[in-house]
């Protein structure tokens, strides 16, 4: 070993002694706080499908590829990572002698070949995604990014290193060339030979070379383990374990759908017997979520994916799904300290540990651990409450999130704590809530006016008790009852089952509100009240049959996702299908036949709860295709990226005050594309994208309708319910 080796192996092991020490220091910490969380029993099973998706999603990047370039870019990236690192190791021989290699592998040519490859593509892919980045850093002129609010410096400087760690692997390969101790062809190492060409004849130069690479590697591990909430670094570790213990691991739409029951140290709340001084009501701490939720702030990489389709961050509302990740991620380090002591309130406000436990806390960790999780900038909140009532549930967050964060899931449980226990939310809301308990619907229409939409049919829609051997349950909901454009879709429908000889059934006053606004506000005591009284309703109903026979048909996909994907959590289990999933099967078996097409141009709008909830995207668009004339227009955002009406959420009932109104950006896009319809698959979004067009003035010009209505125009022109008298059809 020469001088120069002497040094160069003293300083590289030096240096990885301290990154290591480091890494593992905050490694537990990181560990720590995770399991300051509480308890999720839920998060075990199935572990054959959690590696399989987990396998899937990390080496497919089934997620990124959507960002097709970005996400190609990712890849190469992700996998020079996890092969260079080899390279890294091999470095470690290299600072010993010019001439070190992996042990076994080092020699091999095939190996030089594929690392020389992956190298190459490595840097193509860094070079792309640091273009990317500066394209779209929040301080360029013009427009918004999906970056603003990351912290920058931390994605240059992980991009930075990536991309020297990569040189310096063909650095080290050049002055093997250049010194002749490369053994390996031109064609396995074009880009190695290449640099060896270009370099001098120096035989200290590989040792050194390895060494700055070494540095380099490591001055990356001492900066992330100095800075455990760097996302964009430690997400490459996290990912692994956050995509394993996802939700419903083999559901595609996985963290969307079902909201998960309240829960109290790991178990379902149960109201009969919850004491608010005992048991958990929702999320006031951040300590309260599950070490799931914490190592789901842990890994977020701050990408912004989820800010940029996020349709409140979009119209201007203080709410960015990134953001609030990012203020609950910093907020639960900041405060771990404190809470590690033995700190922390209890369930009645009362602060848990002695003065003793927290004389050595740093007074930066106790202030922490006194701001309210919920409160404006004036009390110190950590989450403003025009954010946290912001969102819509629409999903798109945990639709587009890379590694898999549940922030629906994380919103509504502050909503819980915020309803249940403070009575703290947009008063508006209020009058919907007492209508609920006290009328069963959000409108608070009389329960004995629930059948009037059936007046005037010409047949007799039979009641369930009146008929035994129906098929379908027609599930009507509030809306498609008491709203007035609802209840021409609930005629429609009804009008094509009918005359598709479909035998079903309505329950008529027996039916009250699936809950669903109440349980996405946080009322969940409300939701559990009203859906335990229909799952009763509905098992009588179906008394006798397995579950494949008990079939249910709703028209509004909120009431389809509670009945299909949240009665279960109640002892319900019912094959629930959307109306449009029922009249696709119809038309495609010959049961429904259009003949008249209906045209002016024609664009679906994806209900949120339809499409990415419940991954129900082409039905509607197969019943739309059989009838109107020519092609369906597809909006810019249409299916997976469909852009929420504004309602979702309980939104539709909380006045919109903060920035552009969700449902006229919607409007807006619907009408650049021509079509002279706007087709819909939901009582809500018929309503938000109504009001949207009328606000616009182009009532006349552009019809806002249902997919049933525009297929009942196809089959039987002459009976249509007109959801305006000019009803573009062709003649
Ligand atoms: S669910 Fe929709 S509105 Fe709510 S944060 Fe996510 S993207 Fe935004
Ligand atoms: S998409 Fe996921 S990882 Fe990216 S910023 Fe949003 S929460 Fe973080």
């Amino acid at each position: 070993m020469g001088s120069v080796q002497i040094v160069t192996t003293i300083l590289a092991f030096a240096i990885t002694a301290v990154a290591v020490w480091l890494a593992v220091r905050a490694v537990m910490k990181m560990v720590a706080v995770i399991r300051l969380g509480q308890p999720d029993p839920t998060r075990f099973g199935d572990k054959g499908t959690r590696t399989k998706t987990m396998l899937a999603e990390t080496a497919g990047h089934t997620r990124m590829l959507r960002w097709s370039v970005v996400g190609a870019a990712h890849w190469f990236v992700m996998v020079g990572f996890i092969v260079l690192s080899l390279l890294v190791l091999e470095a470690y021989f290299e600072v010993v002698s010019p001439t070190g290699e992996l042990p076994l592998v080092g020699a091999w040519t095939f190996f030089n070949a594929v690392t020389e490859l992956i190298g190459i593509l490595g840097i193509v892919g860094i070079l792309v995604l640091m273009a990317v980045r500066l394209r779209n850093r929040p301080t360029r002129p013009g427009g918004r990014s999906r970056f603003t609010g990351s912290t920058m410096w931390q994605g240059y400087f992980v991009e930075w290193v990536v991309l020297l760690v990569l040189i310096f692997g063909f650095v080290i390969r050049g002055f093997k060339v250049a010194t002749d101790h490369f053994e390996y062809p031109v064609w396995a190492t074009p880009l190695s030979h290449a640099v060896g060409a270009a370099l001098p004849n120096w035989d200290a130069g590989v040792s050194v070379a390895a060494l700055i690479k070494i540095v380099i590697s490591m001055t990356w591990l001492i900066v992330i383990s100095l800075n455990v909430t760097m996302g964009v670094a430690w997400h490459r570790f996290l990912a692994f374990p956050n995509i394993f213990f996802k939700r419903d691991p083999g559901r595609a739409g996985s963290g969307l759908g079902a909201l998960r029951p309240m829960t109290s140290q790991g178990k379902p709340l149960d109201f009969e017997e919850a004491d608010p001084e005992k048991d958990q009501f929702g999320v006031a701490q951040v300590e309260q979520f599950s070490w799931k939720g914490l190592l789901d702030f842990s890994t977020c990489t701050e990408c912004g994916r989820c800010q940029s389709q996020c349709p409140a961050w979009n119209t201007g509302k203080p709410l960015s799904p990134k953001l609030l990740v990012l203020s609950l991620r910093d907020h639960a380090y900041a405060k771990a300290p404190y809470l590690l002591a033995g700190g922390g309130k209890d369930l009645t406000g009362e602060e848990k540990a002695t003065p003793a436990q927290l004389a050595h806390v740093d007074v930066l960790a106790l202030a922490e651990g006194d701001k309210p999780l919920i409160g404006t900038a004036e009390e110190g909140g950590v989450i403003d409450p025009d954010v946290l009532w912001s969102c819509t549930t629409c999903g798109a967050c945990v639709e587009q999130c890379p590694v898999d964060i549940e922030h629906v899931d994380h919103i509504v449980d502050m909503r819980r704590y915020q309803v249940l226990i403070e009575s703290s939310f947009p008063s508006e809301a209020g009058v919907m809530l007492r209508n609920l308990e006290n009328k069963g619907n959000p409108w608070g229409a009389p329960q004995n006016t629930r059948e009037d939409w059936t007046k005037g049919l010409d047949f007799e829609v039979p009641r369930v008790g009146e008929v035994d051997d129906f098929e379908y349950l027609f599930w009507v909901g509030c809306a498609g009852a008491f709203e007035d454009r609802a209840k021409k879709t609930t005629r429609a429908v009804a009008t094509l089952l009918n005359e598709a000889g479909v035998k079903f059934a309505i329950l008529g006053e027996g039916e009250t509100c699936s809950g669903d606004p109440a349980r996405r506000i946080g009322n969940e005591f409300v939701f559990q009240m009203l859906a335990q009284q229909n799952v009763e309703t509905l098992n009588e109903a179906f008394e006798g049959r397995e579950k494949s026979k008990r079939k249910i048909v709703a028209t509004c996909p909120h009431c389809f996702n509670t009945l299909g994907n949240e009665y279960g959590q109640l002892g319900g289990e019912f094959e629930v299908v959307h109306h449009t999933q029922l009249l696709a099967h119809l038309v495609a078996t010959g049961r429904l036949t259009p003949v008249q097409p209906v045209d002016g141009g024609v664009t679906y709008h994806d209900p949120c709860y339809l499409g990415r909830h419940n991954r129900v995207f082409a039905p509607p668009r197969e019943v739309l295709g059989t009838a109107i004339a020519g092609e369906l227009t597809e909006m810019p955002r249409n299916s997976e990226r469909s852009f929420c009406c504004g309602a979702g959420g309980a939104r539709m009932w909380m006045e919109e005050k903060i920035g552009k109104r969700i449902n006229v950006d919607r409007v807006e896009e619907a009408m650049s594309t021509g079509a002279k319809t706007v087709a819909v698959g939901c009582p809500f979004c018929s309503t938000m994208l109504n009001d949207g067009v009328n606000g616009k003035g182009a009532g006349e010009q552009v019809e806002v309708v249902d997919v049933a209505s525009v297929l009942l125009r196809s089959v039987k022109p002459e009976q249509a319910p007109g959801e305006k008298e000019t009803a573009p059809v062709a003649g």
